[in-house]
């Protein structure tokens, strides 16, 4: 009775894909489960209404247990170079149970992640573990409101299951919403396909379910290359405008769609560093910071390979083709992100100065270990700690000829601020906050500071009474590391 109320409204269009694409099977029910999160704001985003139904039953319908109607559970076959390496992947924890669409009929993909073993689990468990499924809600939502594209995160529930790692941690299940969960592996995976026909009727699903105007083009294929680099290189530009480092940037953790996706061991850079790494596996540094576009160039390689049958019959031909549209990938990018750095500074108008402007400031940062995020607040009057640092002497020379070049083009201070306060955060989810956050959650069954900072980070761009606190960077010597596994 209650269920109908829910507003569920699946059509399930993926699992008519060819069944070497995908394998259909339901969640492994868990043991007792508890809700953790559920995020109102995002239900009613997409027309779903959860108000009559209470904790104990969206913790039934969250963890697989009662699965709603009209639902189709598949687990999704892929592929993906992983640090460089070709591998067979496919979900092996994570279990899509439908299609939902909301009025407007955007198709939303709510998936189950850590809801049990797939056939693609290989010797793993299928299984999360409470934290990482919190931190994945905590940064997949700060990343939303910081206005970057992302999968977004729905409900947290715990098992009341064991997951075995390093240690005994808890189970927990990550309801996550995404606008389609095709992955450059997906295609990587259906071009070596037994089946011969599945790259092509992957190719035509994706055109439709997410660029229906590109299928009336004369050269479709390559027209979808296209139309990947651009929304890549959005991303990518938006990542580096927060100080965003996705830690791994396999071909199988981006998406056609062009969402920010798979939240392992991503983190935000707190000090400036060019280098900065988080994660514990990557030793050479292939997912650092200002690698992240040269790597986004290099999974949209492994993307136009996968094109290549369908861009022409001749795989010169199409080799020629690929490349033409590839080759713009560095000036498309240097263009985007001195766009957004002029934002970041409100520079209006051009100057011949303005690039060199933007490095000398990154270069002082990175000299002088001035954090990335509250530097460009500083600059906005909207940092109000002490700190020394904003008083070194070539700071201030900087300053100067930053506030000399403001004044160019008839622009005023006020107009640069305002450009200033719609590009730069005055909060991000910090290492430090999250993992204080988590501690509490995960070993004393706390959420309150889960809650706080998850409400601090719903205005990323305003000041509430505690933005300050959350300002607050870790002691320069602390080097923060995350971990795959998650
Ligand atoms: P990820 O690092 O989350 O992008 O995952 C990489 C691959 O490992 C994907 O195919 C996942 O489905 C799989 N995987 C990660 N953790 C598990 C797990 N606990 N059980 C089964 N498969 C997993
Ligand atoms: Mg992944």
């Amino acid at each position: 009775m209650l269920r109908k109320k829910i507003g569920w409204k699946f059509d399930n269009t993926y699992s008519n894909l060819s069944q070497s694409m995908l394998s259909k099977l339901n969640p492994t029910p868990v043991k007792t489960p508890e809700l953790v999160l559920f995020n109102h704001n995002l239900s009613k985003e997409i027309d779903l209404d959860f108000s009559q139904i209470d904790n104990k039953e969206l913790a039934l319908i969250f963890s697989g247990n009662q699965l709603p109607d009209g639902s189709e559970s598949i687990a999704q076959a892929y592929a993906g170079h992983q640090f460089g390496h070709f591998t067979i992947l496919g979900d092996g924890r994570a279990l899509t149970i439908g299609e939902h669409l909301d009025r407007n009929k955007n198709r939303y993909d709510i998936q189950f992640k850590g809801s049990g073993k797939t056939p693609y689990s290989r010797n793993a468990d299928g299984r999360a573990a409470l934290g990482p499924m919190l931190r994945e809600y905590i940064i997949s939502e700060a990343m939303h409101n910081l206005g970057v594209s992302t999968t977004r995160s729905l409900a947290v529930i715990k098992t009341g299951e064991d997951v075995i790692r390093e240690s005994i941690l808890q189970g927990a299940i990550l309801t996550r919403v995404a606008s389609s969960h095709i992955r450059v592996g997906t295609f990587q995976y259906a071009l070596i396909s037994k089946n011969k026909s599945d790259l092509k009727t992957l190719f035509d699903y994706t055109l439709k379910r997410h660029y229906p105007n590109i299928k009336k083009s004369e050269s479709p294929a390559v027209d979808l290359l296209k139309v990947v680099l651009e929304k890549q290189i959005n991303l990518i530009c938006n990542w580096m405008r927060i100080g965003f480092i996705h830690g791994v940037m396999n071909t199988d953790n981006m998406t056609i769609s062009g969402e920010t996706i798979d939240y392992g061991p991503c983190a935000f850079m707190d000090k400036y560093d060019p280098g900065t790494v988080f994660s514990s596996i990557d030793h050479l540094g292939r997912y650092a910071y200002s690698n992240q576009p040269r790597i986004a160039k290099w999974n949209l390689d492994r993307f136009a390979e996968s094109l290549l049958p369908l861009i022409n019959n001749d795989s010169k031909v199409a080799i020629e083709i690929a490349t033409e549209v590839l080759k713009e990938f560095p000036e498309k990018y240097k263009k985007k992100w001195l766009e957004m750095m002029k934002k970041k500074l409100g520079l209006v108008g051009d100057d011949l100065n303005d690039e060199q402007l933007i490095i000398e400031l990154l270069s002082w940062m990175h000299k002088n270990k001035a954090d990335y995020t509250n530097t460009f607040c500083y600059l906005m009057k909207e940092y109000k700690q002490k700190n020394e640092v904003y008083n070194e002497k070539q700071f201030i020379l900087w300053k100067k000829k930053w506030e000399d070049r403001i004044k160019i083009n008839n622009n005023s201070q006020e107009k640069s601020l305002k450009i200033m306060r719609k590009v730069n955060p005055l909060v991000i989810p910090r290492n430090h906050l999250i993992e204080d956050a988590l501690k509490q959650a995960t070993e004393m069954n706390d959420l309150n500071k889960v809650h706080k900072l998850l409400k601090v980070l719903q205005n990323p761009y305003s000041s509430i009474s505690t933005t300050s606190v959350y300002q607050s960077t870790p002691p320069l010597e602390e080097n923060y590391v995350t971990y795959c596994g998650t």
